[in-house]
């Protein structure tokens, strides 16, 4: 999509492998290392080139990045590197109108040595007003790294794993390096065994030794009746893997009740509006109610009704926690726009009968103020 994603970064394949990532990053950090490339963006291309490779090289990060997008990454990790220990805080950003969307929380653990657990996975999911009245279930996918089947999450061909001498089972080094600005240093995973503290004794084929492979998942949702934007599902262990030995990570789903041109949502009611003309509102009438399923139901308009009066039709709201809600129908009287000759006729008609009724012609208006101000003549 974006010329600057991380694979072109590194003029890599978007499904490469952890090798071949490997081994793009290392050929062109030695090209663009700022100490032997004199080009005058090398320092800039160097950054990016670390930068790329910090993401793609961590399984879990990539899967957040494949999941949300450069930009939407880019923008909800600023800010989460430079912490040193890792782990730190959340990882939200406002993701609105991208539909069907990712973003991660980390889990736990300040950056401790041990097995990381995995991470949680956040998902954001849009449904309609109807399918959140009624519960429906959903599939969703979600890419997340699972544990490596052929070496059983170790990253180990032996399944035996050793502490890695690099960090010394702490899993993060001290980098430091020279650029145009001066040494600066900065605390990074260790490239040797990737954060985990641990090495396997004999790297497994398939995952490269990192125990992990990335996988897409169907998962079935069951949203239940009366979801409301906000609410969050928890399914267990779908999240990422963890560490050899350390739990698996949990998906969230957060849904997001998309709006309605017709229906609106307030608690377990659902509102709606009905236009009638001022006739129906005067004689009363009997109008015809689309509910949010689409059945139509009558509804009976009382003799007399008054601009903005709420009709209430029990049962038709949301269904949730035994008593459902109500659908309520706000009553719109609109007043016709143009008149045949005979309405004209009746209407002139009814207007002539308003003034003849109060006494001194005041008509329709000034016999209501009277009224309410208490006044008699
Ligand atoms: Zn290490
Ligand atoms: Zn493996």
């Amino acid at each position: 999509m974006s010329a600057g994603s991380y694979y072109d970064v590194l003029g890599v394949a978007r499904d490469a492998g952890d090798q071949e990532i490997k081994k793009a990053y290392r050929n062109l950090a030695r090209k663009y290392h700022p100490d032997v490339c004199k080009e005058p963006d090398a320092e800039e291309k160097f950054k990016e080139i670390n930068e790329a490779y910090s993401v793609l090289s961590d399984a879990t990060k990539r899967a957040q990045y494949d999941n949300i997008g450069h930009d939407a990454f880019k923008n909800a990790s600023k800010g989460s590197y430079t912490g040193g220990g890792g782990y730190g805080g959340g990882f939200q950003s406002d993701f609105s109108g991208f539909g069907d969307i990712f973003d991660t929380f980390f889990g736990g653990g300040g950056g401790a040595r041990g097995p990381r657990p995995g991470a949680d996975l956040l998902l954001r999911l849009s449904i309609n007003l109807k399918d959140a009245v009624f519960g429906i279930d959903r599939e969703v996918e979600v890419f997340h790294t699972e544990s490596c089947p052929e070496c059983d999450g170790t990253g180990s061909k032996t399944k035996k794993v050793h502490t890695c001498p690099t960090c010394g089972g702490s899993g993060q080094i001290r980098q430091v390096s020279q650029s145009l600005f001066g040494q600066f240093v900065r605390m990074s995973t260790c490239p040797a065994c990737g954060g985990r503290g641990k090495k396997p004794e004999e790297p497994c084929k398939t995952c490269g030794g990192s125990g992990h492979t990335r996988v897409k998942r169907k998962v079935n949702v069951h949203i239940p009746p009366g979801a409301d934007t906000g609410m969050r599902l928890r399914m267990e262990g779908y999240g990422e893997a963890g560490d050899y030995g350390a739990p698996v990570g949990d998906l969230y789903i957060e849904l997001i009740v998309e709006g309605h041109p017709r229906f609106a949502r307030t608690g377990d009611n659902i509102e709606t509006e009905a236009q009638i003309s001022p006739a129906q509102a005067a004689v009363g009438s009997s109008v015809e109610v689309k509910t949010i399923d689409d059945r139509t139901v009558d509804l009976k308009i009382p003799a007399g009704i008054q601009h903005g009066t709420a009709l209430r039709i029990p049962g038709e709201g949301v269904r949730r926690r035994g008593r459902p809600g109500d659908l309520l129908v706000r009553v719109r009287i609109v007043v016709p726009k143009s008149l045949s000759d005979e309405e004209r006729e009746l209407y002139q008609k009814l207007l002539e009968i308003e003034n003849k009724k109060g006494p001194g012609k005041k008509g329709f208006f000034k016999d209501f103020v009277d009224k309410v101000m208490g006044q008699e003549d």
